[in-house]
C-alpha cells in the first residue's frame, strides 16, 4: 500500500479516537432513561467501522466495546466463562429483550428441562415450549486466520442491541442469543501479526506459530475430548448451562469462487443423530440461502466438501447432543486486505457461471473485501435468528422430541448400555475418559452390586453408562467402532449434483477422520450391552481413579507400573528431586512378587516424598528393603528439544500440549537453533513433529514470502547437524510423516513403503487399526502385547539388513495381520500387514527412532502416548 495511504489511515484512526471519545463523553450527561436509546457503533468506539480495509478488531478492543455497550443497554448480559489458554478472561454475550433478560433463569431452566425431557409428559413439554425462548449460539473466530467471523460478531451484537425494526424485535422477542469469540487469544495474535505486517511486503504473510498455543486450527478437532481449556469452558456452557436449539459455528474457507458455503453437508453423514437434525440444517441452510439471494449477495453453495461423518468438530459434537449445528464457510482471502476476482481466475468447471441446484446464484467475480465477508456472515447468522424466531416454539419442542426418542430407542435395541471394567491396564486414563464423557452431558453410573450382563459377570462398583439418556447418541459415537461407508457404492446417493466424480479404487476421502473409537485410542476394555443392564446403578457426578498409595515397607527401592501415563509424571517429579531411576531390562521375582519388563525401578528419594507422590497421582506403588537383582538400564532428566517449525504444525503444539501435561522440561528449538549446531552438547533427545512434508521441513517458508526471519526451514546445514547430532550419541525422535525426513536424509537401512504409494493402491487417511509391539524393547516398555493404534497418513516400514552399520535397526511395533481395521476404513490393508511401524536405528553413537504413526494424536491417543515419552527418556540411557 502506498505511504499517503497509510498516513490517511492513521489520521483517521486518530479522529475516530477523538469522536469515540466525544461519544462516551456526551453519553455521560444523558440521563440515565434516555441513555439507554443512545447506543455507541462500533466505530465511535473503535475509529474504524467494522470490517474496513487493512483494520482487524482486536479480542480486548471487541470485550472492550461490548463492555461499553451493556453499560448503556439493558438488552445485553456479558458473562465470564472462563480463562484462555493464555490466561485471557472468555466470554460470552447473552442479547435478548430486557424483559426476556429479566427473566433469564426461568428460560434457561425451560430449555434445560426440555432437553432433558426426563419426567416430562408430551402435554407439559408443549406447554414449556410454548413459555419458553429458543436460545441460540453463535461463535466467531475458532480459527483465527479467517478473520471474519470474530469482526462480524461485534456488528451483529450493535445490530441487535440497538436496532428498532420489527425483524430485530421480533428476534429479541422470540429468542435469546449467546454470542462468543471462540478463540480470544488467536484473534489478539492474529490482529497483531497483520497490523504489524500492513503495508509491508508481507501483509498477507501467514503466522509463523500456532493461532492456538497448543493446538492452532486442531482446536475444532479439540471438541470431543475438550482437552483445551477453551473447548471446556465453551462445553460447559452448551452442554451443561445452556442447551441451545441451534449452535452456529463460523468459518472462512469456502471452496472458490463461491462466497459463501452453506448447508445441506455433504456426505457421508453421520448416523449418530436424530433425522431432525439433519432435516433441520436443510432447512435452515435453505433459510440462508434464501436470504442471500433476496438480498443480491451471489455465490452461497452447498453440498461439497464439507461432510458430518467426524464428530471432533464444535459442530458434529453438539448434533448428537440433538442441538441443530449450522457450519458455514464465508470466502477468505487474507485477513483485511481486498482482493479483485475475475472469472478468468476461476477453476474451468465454475467459469461459464452455470445455474445448478445447490448453487443457483454463481459469483460473478468483482473485489472481495473483509466488509463483503462480514456483511456474509450478518446475513447468514441473521437468517438463523429469524429462523428460531419463526419456529420457536417448535424447536424447543423437538428437543423434548429428540431426547425422548433416543431414550426409548435404545431401552428397545442394542446397545443398551457400555459397560466399563474398572481394572484397566491404565485406570487415569479411564477416568480421564469418563469425567470428559461427564462434562460433555454424558451421565455415568456405578453399580451398587455384582450382576451379570450377555453371560458375562460384573463385579459392584462396575461403571455403567445406560444409553436410555437424553444424549446417548454422543456416547454412541464414541465408543462404538466406525463403520465407514464405500462411498463407490451408492454414487446418486452420496454425491451432491455440484461435485460429481467418477469414483474408483480408492473411496472418496472423509474431510477428517475415518474412524476414532475413543475407548480405542485410550487403549480401554469398554463393552456394549446386548442387552438391559439390571443392576441398581447410582450416577457419578466425577470418576475418581483409585487411591493411590506406597503398599509395603522399606525404602531402598520403590517399584512403579511402566503401563501409566502418570507413571512418566511420578518420573519428571522424581527425576526433579534428584531421585534415581532404573528401568527392568526382564521381568522379575521380588519379594515373592513377579514384575514385568519395564518396572520402574526408584531409588534415592523419600518414603515420605513417594507417599505423596503416590496420593497426588492415584498410583500404586510398592516399597521395598532391598533393591531388586534384575539386569536394568538408568534413565535420566532428558535435556530435550522439540523442533518448532515457522511453518505452524498443529503437531508440534499437541506435542508440547502433553509433554507440558505430563511435566517434562524442554526447549522450542527453531532452525536457527538447530542450524547453529553443537546440539550434542545440549541436549540427549531431539523430537521432529509430525510435518507437512519433508521438502517444507527443509526448505520451510521461500524468501520473500515472509519476512526474513521465518524463511529457510531446517536447510542442509540443519540436517547436518543433526547427523552430528547422532553422531555424538544423541537421539532423534520422528513422529509420523516426519520419519520421510530420516528416511530420506539419514540412509537408513528403511524404507517407508507408503511415501510413494498412489491413492489407489493404498488409502488410510484416519483409522484405528491394530499394532503389535516387541515389550522387550524400551520403547515399547508399558505396552500391551497388541494395542489399538491410530493410523493418518501413516508409515509402514520396510527394513533392510545392513553390512554398513554395527548393528541393524531394530523393529519395535508392526502391524497387526489379521483383524487390521479396528474402526474407521482402510483401502490395500495387505501392503502393510506385518510391515514395520516403529523402528529404532542405531547410528554411530547415537540412534534414530521413528514413531511411524501418530503415537499422540491431537492428546486424544492416550494409549500410545508412552511410545513418545519412553523414547525421550531413551535418549539418556548411553
Ligand atoms: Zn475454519
Amino acid at each position: 500500500m502506498p505511504l499517503n495511504n497509510l498516513c490517511r489511515r492513521l489520521i483517521m484512526n486518530r479522529l475516530g479516537y477523538l469522536l469515540c471519545l466525544l461519544v462516551v463523553g456526551l453519553l455521560l450527561f444523558i440521563p440515565a432513561g434516555a441513555r439507554a436509546q443512545v447506543i455507541p457503533a462500533p466505530e465511535d468506539i473503535l475509529g474504524f467501522k467494522v470490517g474496513a480495509d487493512y483494520h482487524l478488531i482486536t479480542y480486548d478492543q471487541a470485550i472492550d466495546y461490548l463492555k461499553k455497550v451493556a453499560s448503556v443497554s439493558d438488552r445485553i448480559r456479558l458473562k465470564e466463562i472462563g480463562q484462555t489458554t493464555l490466561g485471557l478472561p472468555m466470554y460470552c454475550a447473552i442479547i435478548s429483550s430486557a424483559d426476556n433478560l429479566a427473566s433469564l433463569e426461568k428460560y434457561q431452566e425451560i430449555i434445560k428441562k426440555l432437553s432433558l425431557a426426563r419426567g416430562l409428559s408430551p402435554e407439559e413439554a408443549l406447554r414449556l415450549s410454548a413459555q419458553g425462548k429458543a436460545v441460540v449460539y453463535i461463535d466467531g473466530g475458532l480459527h483465527a486466520s479467517e478473520c471474519a467471523p470474530a469482526q462480524h460478531l461485534v456488528q451483529l451484537a450493535y445490530d441487535l442491541v440497538s436496532g428498532r425494526d420489527e425483524k430485530t424485535l421480533r428476534i429479541l422477542d422470540q429468542v435469546i442469543c449467546l454470542l462468543v469469540f471462540a478463540n480470544p487469544d488467536g484473534m489478539n495474535l492474529l490482529a497483531d501479526w497483520y497490523h504489524k505486517n500492513v503495508g509491508t511486503p508481507f501483509e498477507v504473510s501467514p503466522l509463523p506459530y500456532l493461532y492456538h498455543y497448543y493446538a492452532g486450527h486442531d482446536n475444532n478437532r479439540d471438541s470431543y475430548l475438550a482437552n483445551l481449556k477453551e473447548t471446556q469452558h465453551l462445553t460447559r456452557l452448551v452442554n451443561q448451562e445452556w442447551y441451545p436449539v441451534i449452535l452456529y459455528n463460523h468459518h472462512q474457507t469456502a471452496p472458490f469462487p463461491a462466497r459463501i458455503w452453506i448447508p445441506p453437508n455433504s456426505e457421508p453423514t453421520n448416523p449418530n443423530v436424530h433425522p431432525l437434525i439433519v432435516r433441520w440444517q436443510n432447512l435452515i441452510g435453505s433459510a440462508m440461502g434464501a436470504a442471500f439471494d433476496s438480498e443480491g449477495k451471489e455465490g452461497a453453495i452447498s453440498r461439497i466438501f464439507f461432510d458430518t461423518w467426524y464428530p471432533g468438530y464444535v459442530t458434529q459434537v453438539v448434533d448428537s447432543h440433538n442441538i441443530i449445528s449450522i457450519l458455514t464457510e464465508t470466502a477468505l482471502y487474507r485477513y483485511a486486505t481486498p482482493r479483485f476476482y475475475t472469472v478468468r481466475d476461476f477453476p474451468p468447471e465454475y467459469q461459464d457461471l452455470t445455474m445448478s441446484a445447490f448453487y443457483p446464484s454463481p459469483w460473478k467475480g468483482g473485489w472481495w473485501r473483509l466488509r463483503d465477508a462480514v456483511d456474509y456472515c450478518l446475513t447468514a447468522s441473521k437468517a438463523v435468528l429469524e429462523v428460531a424466531a419463526k419456529y420457536r416454539q417448535e424447536l424447543l419442542f423437538n428437543k423434548y422430541k429428540m431426547a425422548s426418542e433416543v431414550m426409548a430407542r435404545f431401552q428397545k435395541e442394542p446397545p443398551y448400555a457400555w459397560i466399563i471394567p474398572r481394572a484397566q491396564t491404565d485406570p487415569g486414563n479411564l477416568a480421564l475418559l469418563l469425567n470428559r464423557l461427564i462434562l460433555l452431558g454424558i451421565e455415568v453410573y456405578e453399580a451398587q452390586e455384582d450382576f451379570t450382563c450377555d453371560g458375562l459377570s460384573y463385579p459392584r462398583g462396575t461403571l455403567v453408562i445406560p444409553m436410555s439418556q437424553p444424549f446417548a447418541l454422543f456416547a454412541k459415537n464414541m465408543l462404538e467402532e466406525q463403520r465407514y461407508p464405500d462411498l463407490r457404492k451408492y454414487p446418486d446417493l452420496w454425491q451432491g449434483l455440484v461435485q460429481s466424480r467418477k469414483i474408483e479404487g480408492s473411496p472418496l476421502e472423509a474431510y477428517d477422520m475415518m474412524g476414532w473409537t475413543l475407548s480405542y485410542q485410550f487403549n480401554l476394555k469398554i463393552q456394549a450391552a446386548s442387552s438391559l443392564v439390571s443392576a441398581k446403578l447410582t450416577p457419578l457426578p466425577v470418576v475418581n481413579p483409585p487411591a493411590g498409595k506406597v503398599e509395603g515397607s522399606g525404602s531402598a527401592a520403590f517399584l512403579l507400573d511402566h503401563g501409566q501415563n502418570a507413571s512418566f509424571v511420578a518420573m519428571n517429579r522424581i527425576l526433579k528431586q534428584k531421585g534415581k531411576i532404573a528401568w527392568a531390562r526382564k521381568s522379575f521375582t521380588h519379594d515373592g512378587q513377579s514384575y514385568p519388563e519395564g518396572t520402574i525401578i526408584v531409588s534415592s528419594v523419600s518414603r515420605d516424598f513417594m507417599d505423596k507422590l503416590a496420593r497426588d497421582l492415584s498410583l500404586k506403588i510398592q516399597a521395598s528393603g532391598s533393591r531388586p537383582t534384575v539386569e536394568t538400564i538408568e534413565v535420566k532428566a532428558p535435556r530435550l528439544g522439540v523442533y518448532q517449525s515457522w511453518v505452524a504444525v498443529e503437531d508440534e503444539g499437541w506435542t508440547r500440549f502433553i509433554l507440558d501435561e505430563h511435566e517434562f522440561s524442554y526447549k522450542s528449538l527453531h532452525d536457527a537453533d538447530i542450524k547453529a549446531g553443537h546440539l550434542a552438547s545440549q541436549y540427549d533427545t531431539i523430537v521432529i513433529p509430525d510435518h507437512y512434508s519433508p521438502e517444507l521441513l527443509l526448505h520451510g517458508y521461500r524468501k520473500g514470502d515472509m519476512p526474513p526471519d521465518y524463511v529457510g526451514g531446517l536447510t542442509e546445514r540443519g540436517v547436518n547437524n543433526l547427523k552430528q547430532f547422532v553422531k555424538e550419541g544423541g537421539t532423534l525422535v520422528f513422529l509420523n510423516t516426519s520419519c520421510n525426513l530420516a528416511t530420506g536424509q539419514f540412509q537408513p537401512a528403511v524404507r517407508n513403503l507408503l511415501e510413494k504409494a498412489k491413492r489407489d493402491e493404498f488409502n488410510c487417511s484416519g483409522s484405528i487399526l491394530l499394532a503389535e509391539f516387541d515389550r522387550t524393547h524400551p520403547v515399547a516398555y508399558g505396552m500391551d502385547s497388541q494395542q489399538p493404534v491410530v493410523f493418518a497418513e501413516s508409515c509402514a516400514f520396510d527394513v533392510f539388513p545392513s553390512f554398513a552399520q554395527k548393528s541393524s535397526p531394530r523393529i519395535v511395533a508392526k502391524y497387526a495381520g489379521d483383524n487390521l481395521l479396528l474402526s474407521g476404513w482402510i483401502h490395500g490393508e495387505k501392503l502393510i500387514q506385518q510391515k514395520a511401524a516403529i523402528v529404532d536405528i542405531p547410528l554411530e553413537k547415537g540412534k534414530l527412532i521413528l514413531l511411524g504413526f501418530p503415537v499422540q494424536f491431537r492428546a486424544q491417543s492416550r494409549g500410545t502416548f508412552k511410545l513418545l515419552f519412553n523414547a525421550i527418556f531413551y535418549g539418556t540411557v548411553k
